[in-house]
């Protein structure tokens, strides 16, 4: 899928598997900068620390603020992802998710 952030488009795919990938890039997922051609967020479909949703909060967090620190983006995302899944359960789902 495309979705654009800040202006810019990224192509944004989950994946089961890293086999190709660069090492840098085996963990749970990466962003690439808003300033290069090409632009991509890949999440890794199976968490060994952060949830998915955390994760894909965490990249988020880059394509919109690449300037921010990871340990920043970190705590952020992490903290996002528990106030959101803490918002499902008081949000009837309609309400939450808005007109499809
Ligand atoms: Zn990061």
């Amino acid at each position: 899928m495309r979705h654009r952030f800040r202006g810019k488009f990224y192509h944004v795919e989950c994946l089961d598997t890293w086999r190709g990938r660069s090492a840098k890039n085996r963990e749970q997922g990466y962003c690439t900068s808003p300033e290069k051609p090409n632009r991509a967020i890949v999440l890794r479909r199976k968490m060994p620390k952060r949830s998915q949703l955390a994760n894909a909060i965490h990249e988020a967090m880059h394509a919109c603020s690449w300037d921010l620190s990871e340990e920043t983006v970190n705590e952020s995302s992490i903290q996002i992802a528990a106030y959101l899944k803490k918002l499902f359960h008081i949000i009837p789902n309609e309400d939450f998710w808005g007109p499809q």
